[in-house]
């Protein structure tokens, strides 16, 4: 039986996997993504990483799916200016692989896939209205609505994370002051911390979670100002929308344990107009398959 090719683009790596049509991730590749060796280049390593994919699994590919960061043209498959992929602005996703493949190419923005194969095969399985949200190095979201992909104007993904929840907060690159992503963010965790401690040696948000485990008075302090965070966002997004379900990715939330009840508590007594006991609030379950899960699930998507 053919496979659907999966590409996970991100900032350091480039995945690649060969996935079923029920969501199995068969076999797996990764490269450096190197965005300074150029666009061209970067496809050149992901075609031969999906033929040598192709090769091992025997399955010829009934198409392609890709996720990316944004900002890109989901349709188009063009690349914007992505802060993470320097020097690929414009480059053609789809062109690029229909070209080495002559098979269907679909192109969808990181987290809308996410969202998709956490609605499909993860966590949010059977739910219509749900929030896929990750957590890391920033922030961003996938919205279902209905069972359909959410998207703005002329496919625009709309940006979770720039939400301003503290106008006095720290200016973001959006422009914005006390954006979600410049509050809650793993990178805003660790600036917080240094305001209050100046640190040299290498601070990262999974070090901060570890103080506070070791009962770091700050650190727990980080950790709650986090779980505030979080729960502040959460709460205008069950608010705005009313979810049945919202799952929660991204590397943060592997300490999920030490924020998720500061933040229910934000929604608690936040959330007063809506139901907000209906809304599921989970961790996504896909884990490290996610990307690829969604890039395949992005191509099924389009095609059903
Ligand atoms: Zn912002």
């Amino acid at each position: 039986m053919k496979t659907i090719g999966a590409v996970d683009i991100g900032g350091t790596k480039i995945a690649a996997g060969a996935v079923t049509v029920d969501g199995t991730v068969l076999g797996r590749l990764e490269c450096p993504t190197a965005p300074r060796d150029g666009f061209p280049a970067a496809m050149r390593r992901t075609a031969e990483m999906l033929r040598e994919l192709g090769r091992s699994t025997g399955a010829g590919y009934a198409g392609i799916g890709v996720a990316c960061p944004g900002p890109l043209d989901p349709f188009a498959g063009i690349v914007g200016d992505v802060g993470t992929l320097p020097g690929w602005q414009g480059g053609n996703l789809v062109e690029a692989l229909e070209g080495a493949f002559g098979v269907s190419v679909v192109v969808e923005n990181d987290a809308d896939a996410a969202a998709l194969a956490e609605a499909n095969w993860g966590a949010a399985r059977g739910s219509s209205r749900f929030i896929y949200v990750t957590i890391s190095t920033g922030i961003g979201a996938g919205i279902i609505l209905s069972g359909e992909l959410y998207r703005g104007v002329d496919g625009a993904h709309p940006e979770i994370g720039h939400m301003v929840l503290d106008f006095s907060g720290p200016l973001c690159y959006c422009h914005a002051r006390g954006c979600w992503e410049c509050l809650a963010s793993g990178p805003a965790m660790v600036a917080w911390m240094r305001e209050q401690r100046p640190d040299p040696c290498g601070l990262t948000a999974s070090r901060i979670c570890d103080l506070a485990r070791n009962g770091d008075e700050l650190a727990r302090r980080a950790v709650d100002r986090e779980g505030y965070y979080i729960g502040l966002g959460l709460a205008n997004l069950i608010t705005i929308f009313t979810p049945d379900a919202i799952a929660l990715g991204g590397g943060l939330m592997k300490s999920a344990d030490l924020f998720l009840d500061r933040a229910r508590q934000v929604i608690r007594e936040i959330c007063t107009q809506v139901p907000v006991e209906k809304t599921h609030l989970t961790l996504a379950s896909l884990g490290p398959d996610t990307g690829l899960a969604g890039a395949a699930r992005a191509w099924i998507h389009r095609h059903q």
